[in-house]
């Protein structure tokens, strides 16, 4: 997983890489913020970029100020997953197949497709229906800690950085978390755990005040002009649609929204959430639209803020939101962009 494969992230990417190059590297990290977002890709990527044995380094003025080589054999290995250095936690429950105690290492093959089919940025939920196992509780449990432990005791096999990274760590049980605890407090040398989480509000206090945290943005504001620019006009053919609420053209639209592919749609839909904000923000406090939010049609721009106010601002919000979960949910995207229509298109005209 290189940072050029992160879409929207290139300002944190540059903050990782530098922390990197100067040797500031903190031993337990958190990357808190929606899996969407890339929290895991990002951790994955720093830890790439740790162990990489050719950094590329980019001219000044370049989206990325560097990345991993993608080509050496560490990168080679990181890419698939493979990496004998890295170690992978994440919750599980039992399946089919596995039918008592389970722990990550049961499930390495089925995650490592996971993560490579999503990009990084498949959600919990996509990963358990991928399982089959919808309707459960997964955990992060004893086993796990002990595979922990062991990862980052063992000797390095390649000389390098030892590197465990835990997806969803909000989902490790109490036994789990205290036993992480102890590895905190007395570092191994050349240790790096990386924890991925959604919330803070799980994770044990005694965790949090261990880790370094690095917040990770929605990714609707950094996204390339090029995507900028598309959804942005898409954005206002939408709105425009929904005041009138032309049946013939808005179905051809939600037609176009539902053939955009399914990691594009959570895309869309995140930069709405910051759109939106953007304009509530200009409306409520005066703020002026930030350039890379503006739409690119004065008439919009001069016109739609006003739109967005505090007696609409969080039903919109709402919606936007429980699209985003049912696009992530394998949900129909044309009746799931339908009815985020009708329900926008209500908000707009209180
Ligand atoms: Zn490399």
């Amino acid at each position: 997983m290189q940072f050029k494969d992160i879409e929207g992230q290139q300002v944190l990417a540059n903050r990782l890489t530098e922390i990197i190059d100067a040797g500031r590297i903190s031993h337990a990290q958190l990357f808190l913020g929606p899996t969407a977002s890339g929290s895991l890709a990002l951790a994955v990527a720093y830890a790439q970029y740790l162990c990489c044995e050719h950094r590329q380094h980019y001219p000044e003025g370049s989206p990325l100020r560097a990345d991993s080589c993608g080509e050496c054999p560490s990168c080679r290995k990181f890419s698939q997953l493979m990496h004998s250095d890295l170690h992978l936690v994440f919750p599980t429950t039992t399946t089919a197949t596995v039918t008592s105690k389970p722990c990550a290492e049961d499930f390495y093959e089925e995650f490592r497709a996971f993560v490579a089919d999503t990009n990084g940025v498949g959600t919990e939920d996509e990963w358990f229906s991928r399982l089959g196992v919808e309707n459960k509780q997964g955990m992060i449990r004893e086993r796990d800690a002990d595979n922990i432990i062991r990862a980052l005791g063992m000797k390095s096999y390649e000389g390098g950085y030892k590197v465990v990274v835990v997806w969803m760590a909000e989902r490790m049980n109490l036994v789990t978390a205290n036993t992480l605890l102890k590895t905190l407090e007395e570092p191994a040398e050349k240790t790096l755990l990386l924890l991925v989480a959604e919330s803070r509000d799980r994770l044990l206090p005694t965790i949090m005040s261990r880790v370094q945290q690095v917040v990770v943005p929605n990714r609707g504001t950094g996204l390339s002009e090029e995507r900028r620019e598309a959804f942005a006009a898409l954005f206002v053919s939408w709105m425009r649609l929904l005041f009138k609420l032309n049946m013939q053209p808005l179905s051809a639209w939600v037609d176009q929204a539902a053939g955009m592919g399914r990691e594009t749609q959570k895309l869309f839909l995140q930069y709405v959430l910051e759109a939106l904000r953007a304009c509530f923000l200009q409306t409520a406090a005066g703020y002026s639209l930030e350039s890379e939010l503006q739409f690119g049609d004065a008439k919009f721009d001069t016109a739609f803020p006003a739109r967005i106010k505090p007696a609409n601002i969080e039903q919109m919000n709402e919606a936007v939101n429980e699209a985003l979960y049912a696009i992530e949910r394998n949900a129909n995207a044309k009746i799931t962009f339908m009815q985020l229509s009708f329900k926008m298109s209500r908000c707009l005209k209180k």
